[in-house]
C-alpha cells in the first residue's frame, strides 16, 4: 500500500491572508483557439510569508479576491491547485503557480429568486480577478489546502496514471515536474498522463508534456479530444487502450490512479474499473452497491456508495 507524506495545512487562514506578488501571467492554452476558454499560468511570489517552501504537488492554495459580494460581505476564498513543484517556479519555493480559467458565461438562474429573464454577461469573481492581475500586482493568498491528493513518499515505488480534464491538469504539471525534474534525478516509474479537452486548442501546457514524452521513455502523454473528428473522452481513451497500455499499470500492485478536473469525470472511470475487475483495488464499495451489476451503476448510486481507496486519488470541482 502506498505511504503518503504528512504535509503542512492551513498555515495561513483565509480570514488573515498574506500578501503575494504576481510575478508572471501568460496563457497556457495550446492556441489556435476554437472554444471561448481562457486559461492562464499565473506565478505568485510568496517569499517571506509562512507559505514559502510549504506547498506540495496535489495541494491547493486560496486566493481571497478584494471587495464584497452581493450581500455586502467580503468575498470568500477560492481554491486553486498548485501547478509548481515543491521547489516552486524559482527553484527555492518562493514562487508558486496555478492555472486559473476565466469563468465567463451568460447569466443563467441558479437558485430560487434569481431573475429568470436575466441573460447579462456573467463573470466569475476570483478567476477573472486573478487572470486580470498584472505582474507586480499584490494578491491575498492563504493555505496550503489538501492532504489526500499527494504523491507517495517513495516516488519510485509506484507507477502512475494521471487523468485530467481542463484545469485539472494543474496538479499534474506540478507532479510531473516533481517526478522528472527532481534534484535527485528523474523517476524510474512509468507515468501515463491522460488529458481531456474539447478541442486540441484547449490543451494546457501541451509543449511541456510533449517535451517530457520526448525526453523520458517512461513518460507517456495521451490526449482525448471530445469535439474533434474522433470524439473521445478520458475514460473512452483509457478503455480503448486498456489491454496494452493501462491494464498493465493499473492491475500491477505498483499502480496508483489520480483524477482531477470537471466534476463527473470520475464516474466513467469507476465503471471501467468495475467492469475490468479492479473495483477492490481502487474503490470501497458500500453494501448498497455490492452485487449490483456494473451496467446498473448510475451516477447517483456511484456518488453515494463508492469511495476511492488508498490507490485512487480524486479531486473534482
Ligand atoms: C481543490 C480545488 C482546486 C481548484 N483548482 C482550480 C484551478 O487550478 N483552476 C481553476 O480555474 N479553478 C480551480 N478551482 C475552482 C475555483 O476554486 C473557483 O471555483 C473558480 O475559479 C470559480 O471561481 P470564481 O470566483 O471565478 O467564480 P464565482 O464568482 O464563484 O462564480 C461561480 C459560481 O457562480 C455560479 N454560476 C456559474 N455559472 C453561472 C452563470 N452562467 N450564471 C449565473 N451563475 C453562475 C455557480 O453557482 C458557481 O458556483 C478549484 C476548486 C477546488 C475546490
Amino acid at each position: 500500500m502506498p505511504e503518503f507524506p504528512e504535509v503542512p495545512m492551513n498555515l495561513v487562514k483565509p480570514k488573515e491572508p498574506v500578501i503575494g506578488k504576481v510575478v508572471g501571467s501568460e496563457t497556457c492554452l495550446k492556441g489556435g483557439r476554437k472554444s471561448a476558454g481562457f486559461v492562464r499560468h499565473v506565478a505568485i511570489d510568496v517569499s517571506g510569508t509562512p507559505l514559502e517552501g510549504q506547498l506540495y504537488p496535489g495541494q491547493s492554495f486560496g486566493i481571497v479576491p478584494p471587495g464584497e459580494d452581493e450581500n455586502g460581505k467580503p468575498h470568500k476564498v477560492r481554491l486553486y491547485s498548485l501547478a509548481s513543484p515543491s521547489w516552486g517556479e524559482d527553484g527555492e519555493g518562493k514562487v508558486i503557480s496555478t492555472t486559473p480559467k476565466r469563468v465567463i458565461d451568460e447569466f443563467t438562474s441558479q437558485k430560487d429568486g434569481d431573475d429568470e429573464s436575466c441573460h447579462e454577461l456573467f463573470l466569475g469573481v476570483c478567476s477573472n480577478y486573478i487572470c486580470d492581475a498584472k505582474v507586480g500586482d499584490e494578491v491575498q493568498v492563504c493555505g496550503p489546502n489538501g492532504k489526500r491528493f499527494l504523491l507517495p513518499v517513495d516516488r519510485n515505488a509506484h507507477d502512475y496514471v494521471f487523468m485530467a480534464t481542463g484545469t485539472g491538469i494543474a496538479p499534474f504539471r506540478s507532479m510531473c515536474m516533481e517526478l522528472f525534474d527532481h534534484p535527485d534525478g528523474p523517476t524510474s516509474s512509468q507515468v501515463h498522463l491522460v488529458m481531456g479537452s474539447p478541442y486540441e486548442s484547449d490543451l494546457l501546457y501541451d509543449d511541456l508534456f510533449r517535451g517530457y514524452a520526448e525526453k523520458h521513455d517512461n513518460f507517456h502523454y495521451h490526449t482525448a479530444i471530445s469535439r474533434g473528428a474522433n470524439k473521445q473522452y478520458v475514460h473512452g481513451l483509457v478503455e480503448s487502450q486498456w489491454e496494452d497500455v493501462f491494464n498493465p499499470v493499473l492491475s500491477s500492485e505498483r499502480g496508483l490512479l489520480y483524477m482531477c478536473g470537471l466534476i463527473g469525470m470520475q464516474f466513467g472511470v469507476y465503471q471501467l474499473l468495475g467492469e475490468r475487475g479492479l473495483s477492490d483495488d481502487y474503490m470501497e464499495i458500500k453494501d448498497e452497491l455490492q452485487g449490483v451489476p456494473v451496467s446498473d451503476w448510475d451516477r447517483e448510486t456511484m456518488r453515494r456508495y463508492i469511495r476511492p481507496s488508498e490507490r485512487m486519488m480524486v479531486e473534482v470541482y
